[in-house]
């Protein structure tokens, strides 16, 4: 029987001769079988994966050297392009969609000898917080019967959550792998804006838009980054000023943000879990600083507003021509033509975003909410330095609360924006940030904190999640 504990052991095992890649990829293949009722992939690569396995134990059994992620096997989102293979952003605007290049991450993957075994269910166009807002139905979380696994990339996470695949990609664009990998009891890491190249991703919010890494080992998720953060031309707004990974200071300095952890939408056991965290860190002699934080309700109307405004022209090139659905019998004027198409190929969620962000870059409104929330992200970005002059990294919550039943929310939509005010923060300021995995509610659903650094420190802030967690996942609190 097929037992995984980590890339290194894995491979171990492929060098004794213990198993091989294709035992690897068909328990995975079996795995994906037996938690289908879950709805996290959108598409197997059955074929590709067991011929690529065989390939790849051909190679070792030649002696050739293993790559660094040789035999590993890994989903992506539904967004990200794999050339050959079906990607949709779980629309039915992109429904049959073949991309014919790989995404630049998928290209590291394969150059490192990872096998790609399937897309995963997600939010449409990555607009979401609990993966409900899908074409292709719900993703439901492996912990609790009818939970939603939080989103938008909820099938990366239960894909990882369910060892349906050793470790995942999603995309992160306000939280859409930490939180979900908060909901689910994984590991979600967001590299630092421009650390990944964006190209072959679908886009949702171009300045905010990051791949993310799901896995259950910190190890893991450490060796999968190194892969795919490297430069990339093809992405213009790359910006790699990642630190190499300094030894860690014997006394790293420890931050939070007073109106965050005593924020009224915060869960009183996920704020008592998460300040015992930074009394234990205190209690280790470490420094643990209180900083205020007068900004935090801007936080979400400002994500709101910028990432509908560059949703709304991003999305603007399913047409039915260039890409995306197109209606059978449609009026011939182009203007009712795109209207058809439109109307039918894409969903509730994404439609209103697409109107939001019109009505912001409007000639009236562009200056009282566009120039307004950028205003804000500049003043979050400034205060956020002057924050890591005097600290290196900084504890948040990742959800106010843990996953709830699916359809509870379904009327209350500002509810689940709200809801993303610990996330978004570190995407409208470019900085990396981790979901650990340590809680478990009195509720039975996992949850955890986020660990935050500077731009560029990447590196060091997975060798710090490291030190500070001690992978005893999920304790009670
Ligand atoms: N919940 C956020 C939203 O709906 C985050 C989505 C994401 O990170 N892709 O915009």
């Amino acid at each position: 029987m097929f037992h995984y504990s980590g890339i290194l052991p894995y491979q171990q095992q492929l060098r004794d001769n213990t198993t091989s890649c294709e035992e690897a990829t068909l328990h995975y293949l079996r795995q994906i079988e037996e938690f289908k009722h879950l709805n996290a992939f959108v598409s197997v690569f059955t074929e590709t994966a067991i011929v690529r396995s065989r390939e790849l134990d051909q190679r070792r059994a030649k002696g050739l050297p293993m790559r660094s992620l040789h035999g590993v096997i890994i989903a992506l989102k539904d967004v990200i392009c794999y050339e050959g293979h079906p990607v949709s952003a779980a629309s039915k605007m992109l429904e049959g969609f073949t991309p014919v290049y790989h995404a630049s991450a998928v290209q590291f993957l394969l150059e490192e000898e990872a096998i790609l075994i399937g897309s995963c269910n997600c939010d449409e166009f990555a607009m979401g917080s609990s993966n409900e807002n899908s074409f292709y139905g719900p993703v439901i979380n492996g912990k609790g019967q009818h939970m939603v696994p939080g989103g938008s990339s909820g099938g990366s996470a239960v894909a990882v959550q369910t060892g349906q695949c050793m470790v995942s990609l999603g995309s992160d664009t306000g939280g859409s792998v930490r939180q979900p990998a908060d909901f689910c009891g994984v590991i979600g890491f967001k590299p630092g804006y421009g650390m990944v190249s964006r190209y072959g991703l679908i886009a949702y919010a171009s300045s905010f838009d990051q791949i993310g890494i799901f896995g259950k080992y910190l190890a893991d998720v450490q060796k999968v980054f190194k892969v795919i953060a490297q430069p990339d031309p093809r992405d213009t707004t790359m910006n790699q000023e990642k630190k190499s990974g300094s030894p860690i200071t014997t006394s790293p300095r420890f931050g939070y943000f007073k109106e965050m952890l005593h924020h009224p939408s915060l869960d009183p056991e996920i704020g008592k879990a998460i300040r015992q965290k930074l009394e234990k860190l205190k209690a280790a002699g470490l420094e643990v600083k209180e900083f205020d934080f007068p900004l935090i309700d801007y936080i979400v109307p400002a994500y709101y507003v910028l990432t509908t405004a560059e949703a709304g022209s991003n999305l603007s090139r399913y047409d039915g021509i260039r890409y995306g659905h197109r209606e059978q019998n449609c009026e011939t004027d182009l203007v009712s033509f795109y209207k058809q198409n439109r109307s039918k190929g894409f969903g509730k969620e994404v439609k209103k975003r697409i109107m939001l962000g019109t009505f912001v870059l409007s000639a009236g409104y562009y200056d009282a909410y566009y120039q307004k929330a950028q205003q804000v992200r500049g003043k979050l970005i400034s205060h956020l330095q002057s924050v890591f002059q005097k600290i290196d990294y900084l504890v948040l919550p990742n959800s106010p609360v843990t996953a709830w039943p699916i359809g509870s929310l379904k009327n209350d939509p500002v509810a689940v924006y709200l809801a993303d005010v610990f996330t978004v923060y570190a995407n409208l300021t470019g900085v990396p940030a981790i979901s650990l995995p340590a809680f478990i509610h009195s509720n039975n659903m996992p949850f955890g904190f986020q660990l935050i650094a500077a731009r560029g420190e990447d590196v060091n802030l997975l060798q710090m999640a490291t030190a500070i967690f001690d992978g005893k996942e999920n304790t009670h609190i």
